[in-house]
């Protein structure tokens, strides 16, 4: 069975093609700049990369540069679409009612779109891209929705609520949901395999999803019991280019003192803070780890102040839980930054945390990262997003 992964942003459209006979990614590719010029890349399973600057108005025109990628040319890896079972779909945000993935109703895209409230810049995005692969492969291809806040949904009301009035909850359901919930829920999952308790029963697990956007979450018996990010993705510690979490006070001074509209101060948070805003060189952690080998102290600084706010949380969630049996680190940085790890891990060592300084140079690669003797066992542990919505619509079209 072959399973088609989509995730939908304003502006671009990532695939993968998954034959589920192996888990094998036979084609993945990346529609950029949707309505702007264009830009479309498509890799092979055997190394095969088509690259075309090509205008594409809206998400079905690059639907149809998908489709004929797949089917057609250098870059085809299936004889025709029929041979697709379903699609998958990444939904940032599935507010309360959704705790799992679903089939794609009528009624279930009218949710998402309403849930664009929550979500204004993805859920569009996303209703965009099930029409479009609906006008692309007919009505008849079954479609499945995997929500990003999903796994969060265990959550007890006393970690998501804000202590802000009631009314505003109630009135627009503003409360803390998560991201990168897929994240979590894999490598979680691979995790509790490897402590050899694939239940989860009575274990304490912080998961760490470092990449340009970033969340920890705490999980007691396998489920979330608290993360980082809140309402939306910006809430936690400092990311590539978000701020993180700031006294809210600051974003009403800041409004006034510069006079920035409700969208400006959103792009001052989301796009202009973070490592960037402090380090003034970049949100690219390579860069900056180049910048501080070079002396930039803004660079040092930024890294220092990260390191700081995610050594809180990890202590702060080691409360919540009441101890922890293990971390995992994941993502871009998670995967790729011994230093970061390291410097979480040594914080830890008051409760006996030791790391294997050796195991710790690990890039991209599952590996246990701590010795055999200490208290709290480290993992790194390769995400897969994609594998996830694969599997999950797999299992609901089997239904
Ligand atoms: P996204 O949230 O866009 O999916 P990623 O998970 O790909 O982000 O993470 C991007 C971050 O990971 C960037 O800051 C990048 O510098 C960092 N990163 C990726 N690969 C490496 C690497 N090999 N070494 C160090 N950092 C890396």
């Amino acid at each position: 069975m072959k399973i088609l992964v989509i995730n939908a942003g304003s502006s671009s459209l990532k695939y993968q093609l998954i034959d589920m006979d192996g888990e094998k990614v036979l084609a993945k590719g990346n529609c950029e700049r949707i309505g702007i010029d264009g830009k479309f890349t498509h890799k092979t399973f055997d190394g095969r990369v088509i690259t075309k600057i090509i205008e594409m108005p809206n998400h079905t025109a690059a639907f149809d540069q998908v489709k004929n990628a797949l089917i057609s040319g250098e870059g085809k890896v299936i004889d025709s679409l029929s041979e697709v079972s379903a699609i998958g779909h990444r939904v940032v945000q599935g507010g309360s009612k959704y705790d799992r993935s679903v089939l794609i109703t009528d009624e279930v895209i009218k949710d998402i779109d309403e849930l664009s409230a929550l979500a204004p810049l993805h859920n569009k995005a996303h209703v965009q891209g099930i029409n479009a692969a609906t006008a692309a492969f007919g009505k008849d291809v079954p479609q499945v929705a995997v929500f990003d806040t999903a796994f969060h949904q265990t959550m007890p009301p006393k970690a998501y609520m804000f202590g802000i009035s009631y009314e505003y909850y109630e009135k627009y359901n503003v409360r803390r949901y998560g991201f990168h919930g897929t994240s979590h829920r894999y490598v979680s999952a691979r995790c509790l395999e490897l402590l050899g308790k694939p239940d989860g029963k009575g274990t304490r697990v912080i998961t760490c999803h470092f990449g340009n956007g970033s969340s920890i979450a705490a999980l007691k018996d396998g489920k979330v019991i608290d993360t980082t990010m809140g309402l939306t993705p910006l809430d936690g510690f400092m990311m590539g280019t978000r701020s993180g979490a700031v006294d809210p006070s600051v974003v009403l001074f800041l409004m006034e003192k510069e006079g920035l509209t409700t969208k400006e101060m959103d792009d001052v948070l989301n796009k202009k803070s973070g490592m960037y805003g402090i380090s003034g060189v970049s949100s690219d952690d390579r860069d900056i780890v180049d910048a501080i080998n070079a002396g930039n102290e803004r660079a040092k600084l930024a890294w220092d102040m990260r390191a700081y706010q995610i050594i809180k949380y990890v202590g702060g969630y080691i409360s919540a839980l009441g101890g922890v049996d293990a971390i995992v680190f994941t993502a871009g940085i998670g995967e790729n930054q011994p230093e970061l790890r390291q410097e979480i891990l040594e914080s830890l060592s008051y409760l006996g945390a030791k790391v294997d300084y050796e195991k710790n140079q690990v890039h991209g690669q599952e590996a246990e990262i701590t010795t055999p003797d200490s208290k709290i066992r480290a993992f790194v542990i390769p995400t897969n997003e994609e594998l996830v919505i694969a599997r999950d619509t797999m299992e609901l079209i089997s239904k």
